[in-house]
């Protein structure tokens, strides 16, 4: 069985910052990745659009840009860096970004949420000070981490509520009502009650979802602590998962994209705590593959979601050249990069081999 397909974009992935930034682009060139969104929350945060903005003291989109093209990312198509809101972000700022056609979308980061997410700013705030209502004004697109922060032991993860549902519960449907064509990714949804706001939401509300997310769940981490898979938005149940699955093997889904939220750590796990992220660089096409089940029936479904949805929102275009994904076992072996050796989520999980291959 095998599946000639256009090369894809990944729509949400960090390459961090530093002399392996090289090691983990080309893990995505090497995966038939065409094009890629660069997270923002690298250290520095990139929190400003133009390098003559001396106003904050932060990286800008233009600088960071320039430092993934060094760094190979010139063979990417168009790669979109968003900014990362900060209390710094101004409506202004949106607007000249926008304007020069340097700003396309932002990030929100739940304030100490994540990895580097400790310069985000409330999202009520936004929804105030007339950054949401410029981005809406001009098309620019937001991403969101829609996970509620601060929250007890119980409500940050239970069997009935956790941060994601929280979260959506409480701000999704206020944000949707108040800017109603405000273009929204809302970034590796792991739960039944994002998928469904997505779902009842116009064109403008779209999601990103990982492999992890289409494949696991909470039992598969827990099952001998396996750390590799820790990641943020946690897995979650099964009926989360089968949410996922069933929105993006609908043939009628055009909302559902591929982001795999690939995160290098070459320390992911120390005495006293745990990096969140999982890194799927060199294998994403694989593991989606795994998760859809590849077959006849789905290809289509699996095309949409891995090659067509995700660029069509973001008006990028479909490459011509192409990658083949056959049905035979190929061996995982560790990245090694300029900073150290990054395990592949499935290597860290015990599997040493994959169900599929894919050949550029
Ligand atoms: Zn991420």
């Amino acid at each position: 069985m095998s599946y000639t397909l256009p090369k894809w974009y990944d729509l949400h992935v960090h390459f961090r910052q530093g002399d392996a930034m090289s090691d983990y682009i080309q893990a995505h060139l090497d995966m038939g990745c065409a094009g890629v969104l660069a997270m923002p929350n690298t250290k520095p945060p990139v929190a400003k659009v133009f390098e003559s903005d001396d106003s904050i003291d932060s990286w800008s989109i233009e600088s960071y840009r320039d430092m993934i093209l060094s760094a190979g990312g010139d063979k990417f198509n168009d790669p979109l860096i968003p900014l990362y809101l900060s209390k710094d972000t101004t409506p202004e700022m949106i607007t000249k970004g926008a304007e020069a056609g340097i700003l396309r979308c932002c990030k929100y980061y739940p304030p100490h949420g994540t990895t580097n997410s400790e310069h985000g700013f409330p999202i009520e705030k936004f929804m105030e000070n007339g950054v949401f209502e410029a981005m809406q004004t001009r098309g620019v697109i937001l991403n969101i981490h829609g996970e509620e922060h601060g929250l007890s032991g119980e409500d940050y993860f239970g069997e009935n509520s956790n941060a994601e549902d929280k979260f959506y519960n409480t701000y999704m449907t206020k944000l949707r009502d108040k800017f109603p064509n405000l273009r929204i990714v809302c970034e590796h949804i792991t739960t039944k009650t994002a998928v469904d706001f997505v779902a009842s939401s116009g064109d403008n509300v779209v999601a990103t979802i990982t492999p992890q997310h289409l494949l696991y769940t909470v039992a598969d981490l827990l099952q001998g602590l396996k750390y590799h898979l820790y990641c943020l938005p946690l897995v979650k149940f099964e009926k989360d998962r089968k949410a996922l699955l069933d929105s993006v093997l609908d043939k009628n889904n055009i909302k559902f994209f591929a982001g795999t939220d690939s995160a290098p750590h070459t320390t992911k796990a120390t005495e006293c705590g745990c990096a969140a992220g999982c890194f799927t660089g060199l294998i994403a096409p694989q593991l989606y593959a795994q998760a859809f089940n590849l077959n006849d029936d789905n290809f289509e479904a699996f095309k949409n979601f891995l090659c067509f949805n995700g660029p069509k929102f973001y008006g990028l275009s479909i490459p011509k050249e192409t990658f083949t994904l056959t049905k035979k076992p190929s061996k995982l072996s560790k990245l090694q990069t300029k900073e150290g050796l990054i395990t592949p989520l499935t290597l860290g999980l015990g599997i040493d081999t994959l169900d599929w291959t894919l050949e550029l």
